[in-house]
């Protein structure tokens, strides 16, 4: 079985401005570099859950923000980080989905497909509906914010605090 951490992408790796798709407004936020070497050097693999509901209210398509995690991996590469695997619920609210966070579905989805166990792996992200949807998938949850940043709970996690 693998172990993963679990991650929201916009305001947790990346700055959010806001419905964020071109490439050129990937600026990852202070710190999310090294915490993701500290997460590839501990074994665990990198897994990001995202919400794009820019692309259920045709702000963007789903090629766009394909393109905008290809531009993040390909950039975190050069830093020696792989990442596993991404999964994009592209639903407004208001299509009553069943992949959209809080709800476990896409978390589910990667435990299976990646073989992971959930009681080994962690899921981090800026937003309650983060923390949400990783307890509702059985895996322990923190909080991202400005004070605790990604840095901060990958060496919590190193120095074995979580
Ligand atoms: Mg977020
Ligand atoms: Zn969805």
């Amino acid at each position: 079985m693998n172990k993963a951490i679990f991650l929201d992408r916009d305001g947790t790796i990346n700055v959010d401005y806001g419905y964020v798709y071109q490439p050129e407004k990937l600026d990852f936020l202070p710190g999310v570099i090294e915490a993701l070497q500290t997460f590839c050097t501990l074994g665990y693999q990198l897994i990001v859950i995202t919400n794009q509901s820019g692309i259920g209210r045709g702000y963007y398509t789903m090629d766009d923000a394909l393109r905008f995690n290809q531009a993040m991996s390909q950039r975190l590469s050069a830093e020696g980080i792989t990442v596993t695997d991404y999964y994009i619920c592209p639903h407004a609210p208001h299509e009553v989905c069943h992949c959209r966070k809080p709800q476990p579905t896409m978390v589910l989805q990667a435990l299976s497909k990646h073989h992971i166990n959930p009681e080994e792996s962690y899921m981090f992200g800026d937003k309650a509906s983060d923390v949400a949807c990783g307890e509702n998938s059985g895996i322990k949850s923190y909080l991202v914010t400005p004070e605790h940043n990604l840095l901060y709970w990958a060496n919590q996690l190193k120095e074995k605090q979580i």
